[in-house]
């Protein structure tokens, strides 16, 4: 990070929370966003970039970042397996997606915890209902004229703060903390 120099706020950091697949995971991943991508056109988002997002934060002071690592850090997480089983496009924003049938209960009470600490601490909230998904396409052109067959099973065995740098040729994320260990 850059040294602070008076008078001068350091640059604010794009940071999100998320589930990070592994290689093999977002290979699987990547392999189901061939096949809409076949049927639906649109761009494929990198493979090494597929993530789950739980919490957007935006732009955040460094110095906020200690303040996350600790509230994280202190979230009760329990280990769930998330079943991908619903592939589609939402067609307004053109966005295509893979998402679990329904939210296993340990995922819904991660976001209740990271959501409420968040809160408490006065970051903004998301007032939109929490609906996991992994964005796999952009700009798709058409829905899926077929249902898409996945049957994805991804055990979850931790989370992860990210940030975000946005550039000409698309996004970079890096990972800045992971609990309870690493992803
Ligand atoms: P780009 O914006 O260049 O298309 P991106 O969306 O992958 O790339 P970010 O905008 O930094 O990169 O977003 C990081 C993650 O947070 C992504 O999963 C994105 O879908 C999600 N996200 C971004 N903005 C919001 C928002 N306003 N509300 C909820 N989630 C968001
Ligand atoms: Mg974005």
């Amino acid at each position: 990070m850059a040294a602070a120099i008076a008078g001068v706020s350091p640059a604010p950091l794009r940071l999100f929370f998320a589930l990070w697949p592994t290689p093999a995971q977002q290979d699987t991943m990547a392999a189901v966003a061939s096949q809409m991508q076949r049927q639906c056109g649109g761009r494929r988002v990198a493979t090494p970039l597929l993530h789950l997002t739980l919490a957007f934060l935006g732009e955040t002071a460094p110095e906020r970042v200690t303040e996350l690592t600790r509230l994280a850090a202190a979230i009760e997480f329990t280990p769930f397996s998330l079943t991908l089983t619903r592939a589609g496009v939402w067609s307004r924003s053109g966005i295509g997606w893979l998402a679990p049938a329904d939210i296993p209960a340990p995922l819904q009470t991660l976001v209740d915890q990271l959501n409420a600490a968040l809160g408490q601490a006065g970051f903004p909230l998301e007032h939109r209902r929490f609906k996991p998904h992994v964005t796999v396409l952009r700009k798709a052109l058409r829905v899926p004229a077929a249902p898409l067959a996945v049957e994805m099973s991804w055990p979850v065995a931790g989370f992860a703060l990210l940030q975000s740098t946005l550039g000409r040729g698309g996004p970079a994320y890096r990972v800045l903390a992971a609990w309870p260990g690493q992803p």
